[in-house]
């Protein structure tokens, strides 16, 4: 079947929804979206969003804490553009109706390690929800957007599929559309548009602990790659260190927050230990914090550490953290505020992407990307904590606005005819086992050697062994039916591989990419953003 719309956006988080909301008072627009439609990383966001809404903060400051914790490799333009631009931003949420949590009347403004001051608009310890449901709450209203829900986007639609022969120049490429899977009616259909926008989030499914829910299987960087678009900074993957140990998967985060409230690192024995790393102590930057207890945990063989709230005020622990207090309490059989949290890293936040301008285009024509997918420059080598909800709203905003104008004026030209789906050949494969367990393998393998700490000895062997599977899952992928669980281990394999390809470019330490064989970072060779294409 074939659906036509003036815009097609792939996912309904955070980025794909403030998208839709706008371009769609220039036309028609579809939300493709894998699950239930507030399922996405965005839903599970805790600590907030960083804005400079404050008078005892400053644009520079937020710049330069964004700036440092980038590690050299922010795109200045970008950060000034979305920490200006992101108090605008923040205050279309509220006139949404997302209702930020408020002290008197003001903001209450939270702190969160690598920022200077506190600049965290949150609401609760359920900011993502908060705003999902505003989002969706003003999407069911309005009549130019439908939402496909249980569709699982396959392939972006590009000169590769128009019918008849024709010869590509890959540096000239066109998107109008995506390949969907629709899970209800188990069918692949087309839908046609004249924009696309990918805001498929993040890729923690990569590891075997991740903080993301099933969703983040890496879909946008690995469709956007195998379309022709630009891709970067894949060899940056934020750990969060703090996640609820032995919560099964997807692991239990437990926010940045909670440190910036007060709560100290210690060994199980009770041992302060983050003054050995750094003199922010327990409030460094993640990866800091993630690398220091790795080392604690390889050097000691304990199989966690521990957050310690104790010496709070357990009211105020309830108060300002009732999801955190409320699951632990519930899932895990755990009072926060009588016993210490058993804490481990897990993968959480994928800071490359989909190379894009400052407007949201990539490479492609007529292709956006906005959100986690997308590569804008903002984090560098490394995220500043609460910056990626405030990215995607600054930049959806601006590929919102530039791609209204791309509508007006391309809007008239013919789209060319696009090839029907083509499953000759393929059957229904009743061999499960081989999907789940290729998934269990790249993320053991991703989690093994493209992990926190990095050698070459280790990412050679996992390149080996990620382009053996690689190969293994595109010939099982040409001879079966599509089902998510295919699609989704398909895209896995090509993000690990391009993730491997990165660090192994990298030849330094730099962000959240450290590596025993180069300690050190190299601005001679390596100040840079590591492009694959
Ligand atoms: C537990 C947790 C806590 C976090 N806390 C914070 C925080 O406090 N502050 C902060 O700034 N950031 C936080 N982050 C990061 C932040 O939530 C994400 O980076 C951000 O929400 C990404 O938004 P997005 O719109 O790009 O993607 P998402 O919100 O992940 O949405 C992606 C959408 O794409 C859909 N999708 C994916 N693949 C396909 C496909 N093939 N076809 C169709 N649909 C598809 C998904 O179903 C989903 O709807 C947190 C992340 C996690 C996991």
């Amino acid at each position: 079947m074939i659906h036509r719309f003036d815009f097609l956006v792939l996912g309904s988080g955070i980025a794909g929804l403030s998208y839709a909301l706008k371009v769609a008072l220039n036309g028609t627009v579809a939300i493709i979206t894998k699950k239930e439609k507030a399922e996405s990383n965005t839903n599970y966001a805790q600590g907030g969003v960083a804005a400079v809404m404050s008078s005892m903060d400053s644009y520079d400051m937020h710049i330069d804490d964004t700036l440092s914790t980038g590690a050299g490799l922010c795109h200045r333009d970008s950060v000034e553009t979305m920490v200006k631009e992101g108090p605008a931003r923040l205050r279309e949420l509220m006139d949404l109706g997302v209702a930020f949590t408020r002290k008197q009347g003001e903001l209450d403004l939270g702190r969160e390690g690598g920022h200077s001051v506190n600049r965290i608009v949150h609401a609760k310890d359920l900011t993502g929800r908060e705003i999902e449901r505003a989002l969706l709450a003003r999407i069911a209203e309005h009549p130019n957007i439908q939402v496909f829900e249980n569709h699982v986007a396959i392939d972006l639609i590009t000169e590769h599929h128009v019918v008849g022969e024709r010869v590509i120049d890959r540096t000239n490429i066109h998107c109008w559309g995506a390949y969907v899977l629709d899970e209800i009616r188990n069918r692949v259909d087309k839908f046609i548009a004249r924009v696309v926008l990918v805001a498929t989030g993040g890729l923690g499914h990569a590891y075997l602990h991740t903080t993301n829910p099933l969703i983040a299987t890496g879909d946008g960087v690995a469709m956007s790659y195998r379309a022709g678009a630009t891709i970067a900074n894949m060899e940056f993957i934020q750990f969060h260190p703090t996640t609820l140990y032995d919560s099964g998967s997807p692991s239990f985060l437990i926010s940045e927050a909670v440190r910036g409230f007060g709560a100290v690192l210690k060994t199980v024995d009770g041992e302060e230990f983050m003054q050995r790393y750094d003199k922010r102590e327990s409030l460094a930057p993640r990866d800091i914090v993630a690398r220091a207890i790795d080392t604690e945990l390889k050097k000691r063989g304990d199989d966690c550490v521990l957050l310690d709230l104790l010496h709070l005020s357990a009211v105020s622990v309830k108060e300002h953290f009732p999801h955190i207090y409320n699951t632990a309490l519930t899932k895990f059989k755990l009072d926060i505020t009588k016993e210490p949290i058993p804490v481990v890293p897990a993968a959480h936040y994928s800071c490359g992407g989909v190379v894009t301008d400052i407007d949201g285009r990539s490479s492609i024509h007529g292709l956006y990307a906005c959100g986690e997918v997308s590569m804008t420059g903002v984090h560098g080598a490394n995220r500043l904590a609460s910056n990626s909800l405030l990215e995607a709203l600054v930049f959806s905003d601006r590929a919102a606005k530039h791609s209204a104008a791309f509508f007006g004026k391309h809007s008239n030209e013919r789209i060319p005819e696009i090839k029907d789906w083509d499953e000759s050949g393929t059957f229904n494969s009743e061999e499960w086992v081989l999907i789940s367990h290729n998934r269990k393998e790249i993320q053991q393998i991703m989690w093994d050697y493209v992990g926190i700490v990095r050698s070459d000895l280790r990412l050679e062997r996992a390149y080996r062994r990620m382009v053996l599977i690689q190969n293994e899952v595109e010939t099982f992928y040409k001879k079966t039916k599509v089902t998510e669980g295919l699609i989704e281990l398909r895209n896995l394999a090509l993000c690990a591989t391009l993730i491997i390809r990165c660090a192994m470019k990298r030849k330094e330490s730099r962000g959240l990419h450290f590596t025993t064989d180069y300690l050190e970072r190299d601005n001679a060779h390596f100040l840079s953003d590591t492009l694959v294409d």
